[in-house]
């Protein structure tokens, strides 16, 4: 896999301080709660598991992971906006507080005048980086995983103005290289089925957690379904378009982007305080396999399957994709009072993704999923067996200084989210 040399980074020492985090193999369903249903059910089982085979827990601002094919762990990377045009007149750059170090994978942020700090991600690319290259290393991974039966996520996170939109929803209708991230793995998912298969989207927004269908407008406050038994997340009054085509999945797209305009008109919003979410769910039916030989830890539940082990599957699977509200009004509303809580409100959402970060990061024991629909729509796509990826987008200008800085370090809380580590004993 493209980032995973990325990972080839010294092993650490065992060193009692760290924690150490082992996830028992397979499990019911891939959810942040089952995720740390398996950190505890895992606890004290530690001495039995070869070294090789050890994921150690970062500290605070150095990351080792065992390069172990097995691991999972939510791949960051981090994109820079070119300069646009008022940037170049203005001369505007950043050169003064952040260093963006590709081909060591690291960003180094200046503290002061004496001290920097370095970061490493799974990939940093710079302002030169292609939509194919952003596509080839955040998202092809999370698709070619989908394609086997797991549920994935793709998430863009970052100021507003920076390139979420950009690289994750840009149509490229005159020109393909410039296609985003929806558009190509649309198109990589057609490329890889067969014709008995079938690949269906939803689109939506979310805004002060009201669900908002982008494909039919009139549906506005649609409801979040969960399966108590196998947990899967849904969402039954959405409308449902089967992409016949590319080019049908493209008007698809643009009708949404049309809605999107015109319902934050209408509620007199921007779109940067609003997530977009579009939801792929692919179902294959494979005649030649068995449960046995598909490659997901749900097969251990039959979660993701319709069939039997000895009989042919129908593979069910689901790809998130998330352009998310702008994050520069996490911690900067400026409000008081009423207006600070309207703030938080319009940012629950991504208040409560925070806390599910840093809660996986520090492997809380508890993840407060339920806190809000972007968290509870990602609890069968997000940890657990489910393969994520997150981009984090950042501008040149150093007038935004202190927002690149905290979008930085929300990137780098991420980079310490392990999945799962199989255990094959
Ligand atoms: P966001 O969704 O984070 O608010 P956008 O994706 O809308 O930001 O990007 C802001 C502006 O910058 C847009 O005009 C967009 O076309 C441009 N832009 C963003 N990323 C790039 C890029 N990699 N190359 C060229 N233009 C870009
Ligand atoms: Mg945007």
């Amino acid at each position: 896999m493209a980032m995973s040399s990325a990972l080839r980074s010294s092993k650490m020492p065992n060193k009692p301080d760290r924690q150490v985090l082992t996830l028992a193999h397979g499990h019911s369903s891939s959810n942040m709660s089952s995720v740390v249903g398996q950190i505890q059910q895992s606890a004290g089982q530690n001495q039995k598991v070869p070294a090789s085979r050890r994921t150690i827990a970062s500290n605070a601002r150095t990351l080792s992971v065992d390069d172990d094919k097995d691991s999972q762990r939510v791949r960051v990377a981090v994109r820079l906006r070119p300069r646009n045009a008022d940037e170049i007149l203005s001369d505007a750059d950043f050169a003064d507080y952040i260093e963006l170090q590709p081909e060591l994978k690291r960003l180094k942020l200046r503290k002061n005048n004496w001290n920097s700090e370095s970061y490493r991600f799974d990939e940093v690319f710079t302002e030169t980086a292609s939509q194919r290259r952003v596509y080839e290393v955040v998202a092809k991974p999370v698709v070619e995983s989908v394609l086997s039966g797991c549920n994935g996520t793709i998430m863009a996170y970052g100021q507003t103005g920076t390139g979420k939109t950009y690289t994750l929803g840009r149509l490229g209708k005159d020109d393909a290289s410039e296609r985003g991230i929806m558009v190509r793995a649309v198109e990589d998912i057609l490329a890889n089925i067969s014709a008995s298969d079938s690949v269906e989207v939803s689109y939506f927004q979310l805004y002060m957690e009201f669900i908002q269908d982008l494909l039919a407008p009139e549906k506005s406050n649609i409801s979040i379904q969960e399966d108590p038994k196998s947990g899967e997340v849904s969402l039954p009054g959405a409308e449902v378009v089967k992409v016949r085509d590319l080019d049908n999945f493209v008007q698809s797209l643009q009708l949404g982007e049309g809605n999107r305009y015109a319902a934050n008109t209408k509620l007199n919003t921007e779109s940067s305080r609003s997530h977009a979410i579009l939801m792929v769910h692919i179902r294959r039916y494979i005649p030649g396999k068995k449960v046995d030989d598909i490659n997901c830890e749900e097969k251990d539940t039959g979660n993701n399957l319709l069939g039997v082990s000895d009989k042919p599957v129908i593979q069910k699977s689901k790809l998130l994709i998330v352009d998310l509200a702008g994050s520069e009004r996490i911690d900067k509303s400026g409000s008081e009072g009423h207006l600070l809580e309207e703030a938080k409100f319009i940012n629950l959402s991504l208040t409560s993704l925070g806390k599910c970060i840093n809660a996986l990061a520090e492997k809380s024991p508890h993840i407060p999923t339920r806190e809000s629909k972007l968290t509870r729509l990602l609890r069968d796509s997000f940890g657990g067996s489910a393969r994520s990826s997150l981009l984090i987008t950042i501008g040149p200008s150093s007038q935004h200084h202190a927002e690149t800085a905290s979008t930085i370090m929300f990137g780098q809380r991420a980079m310490k989210i392990v999945n799962m580590v199989k255990l094959r004993e």
